[in-house]
């Protein structure tokens, strides 16, 4: 519990709001962001006592009266601000890490990785509630836990979507089970390099002890070599036991699903479904639950997202795609005929991953601050392209290029973070240009 304390909040947003409204009856609170936020939520904080400072210099601000600095996940780790709490020796955590010490839930789910966070979460939830389970869902899928506080009674099971950028700034915070769906180089200029990015999602595992349950990856190399020596209990997939052979989903060598009775497509899907079945598997759960979901349900918003089929053209909006990792995703969930909008905020992503898929792609419409990159990519590999500073330029052309039975994909391979506040911005504007064809 934090008690009569001077904290800090560095960076407001939804989990900056979450910690203030949790801790401000009981400690002197400083919030300082850059960007205006809701009126109505820095009102409802400055009637409960905090302050809320419009600055984009916090670190002129944060002195040694301050016992704790919060930092928002977003807000990287060499911030000036954060430079500054290090040298005047003050502790810097995160939301998460204070709302750990607040709740008493039966158990705590912690899903990280790379890739499939989201769905993978997404489907144990699912699963979860169709088995009857008490389950609260959060963190990095939307409601920070700080929010949940007062929800998460002793009988839930607590499931979350922990980030990278979450994980770095948590200490004593500890999962039953912690689950990482895999580890690819990204997010290279928030960590400085894939080592350091490596350690921080380690730190899912750091204080489980072999009570613990561990949830592997092993069909991938650096999540298997990062978590050899780790103490908790490990349980693995894509192993010899539990894996996807010819399209059917095994646990313990037994089939569990075909992938032809369910809705959901893509090999890195069926890796999802694999990793939600070890959470049932681990906790005892009948897998007949997990078939009833997936008999229903037809993806995460903005994976992959149908979105719909104009004079024979099919549109997706995999606006989530943030790193060429999940444009190659995409890229393979298709047989040809694509038109890819790629592109979005310049953070030295490495597009040389998409050359093995080349030939399924018409054109490319490069987009964003890194368009220019994407241009010279094209031109090297011999591929067609076109170049717009904005998504709707690109759509616009895009209409009058495509034919009976091609695929329209926006799958940027890029963070949104140029151009839109969130991923989400970017696929809302993709499917409203669309849906007005
Ligand atoms: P996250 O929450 O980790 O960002 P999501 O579930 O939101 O992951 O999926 C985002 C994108 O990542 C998907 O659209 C897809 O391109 C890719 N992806 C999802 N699951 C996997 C996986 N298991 N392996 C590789 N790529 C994946």
């Amino acid at each position: 519990m934090v008690e009569n304390k001077k904290i800090f909040i560095l960076g407001m947003a939804r989990s900056g709001y979450a910690i203030a409204k949790l801790l401000a009856n009981k400690n002197e609170i400083v919030i300082c962001d850059g960007k205006d936020q809701n009126k109505d939520d820095v009102l409802e904080l400055e009637n409960l006592g905090v302050k809320f400072i419009k600055t984009i210099e916090p670190e002129a601000i944060l002195d040694e009266s301050f016992d704790l600095v919060i930092k928002n996940p977003a807000v990287f780790p060499y911030h000036p601000c954060i430079k500054k709490a290090n040298s005047l020796n003050i502790p810097v955590v995160n939301e998460m890490e204070i709302a750990f010490h607040y709740i008493k839930p039966k158990k705590i789910i912690g899903v990280t990785g790379s890739n499939g966070k989201t769905t993978t979460v997404t489907l144990i939830y699912e699963m979860l509630k169709k088995a009857g389970v008490p389950v609260v869902l959060g963190g990095n899928i939307g409601t920070p836990l700080a929010a949940l506080v007062s929800k998460i009674t002793e009988n839930d099971i607590l499931l979350l979507e922990i980030s990278d950028h979450q994980l770095i700034d948590l200490n004593d915070f500890k999962t039953d089970i912690s689950l990482i769906t895999n580890i690819c180089p990204t997010h290279l200029d928030y960590h400085g390099s894939y080592e350091a990015y490596k350690k921080v999602k380690r730190k899912i595992f750091n204080n489980q002890t072999s009570n613990d349950i561990a949830i592997i990856n092993k069909g991938n190399y650096d999540c298997y070599d990062l978590t050899k020596d780790i103490n908790s209990n490990k349980y693995y997939f894509n192993d010899d036991n539990n894996y996807i052979k010819e399209g059917k989903i095994y646990i313990d060598n037994k089939e569990v699903i075909d992938t032809k009775d369910i809705i959901l497509k893509g090999e890195h899907n069926y890796e999802n479904i694999l990793a939600s079945l070890m959470i049932l598997k681990v906790l005892n759960i009948d897998f007949k639950y997990a078939l009833e979901v997936l008999k229903e349900f037809k993806g995460v918003e903005h994976r992959i997202e149908f979105v719909c089929v104009k004079d024979g053209v099919s549109y997706y909006n995999d606006s989530k795609s943030t790193n060429p990792t999940s444009t190659v995703t995409a890229l393979k969930s298709f047989e040809g005929n694509i038109h890819l909008i790629l592109g979005g905020m310049e953070r030295s992503q490495d597009f040389n991953d998409l050359k093995p898929y080349l030939s399924k792609i018409k054109k490319i419409y490069a987009i964003g601050e890194v368009r220019k990159r994407i241009e010279d990519f094209c031109k090297e590999n011999n591929v067609k392209y076109e170049e717009y500073e904005f998504l709707k330029d690109a759509v616009n052309s895009i209409k009058n290029n495509v034919l009976n039975g091609d695929i329209v994909l926006l799958s940027p391979g890029s963070a949104s973070w140029d151009q839109y506040v969130k991923f989400e911005d970017r696929g809302q504007e993709f499917k409203d240009l669309v849906n007005k064809f």
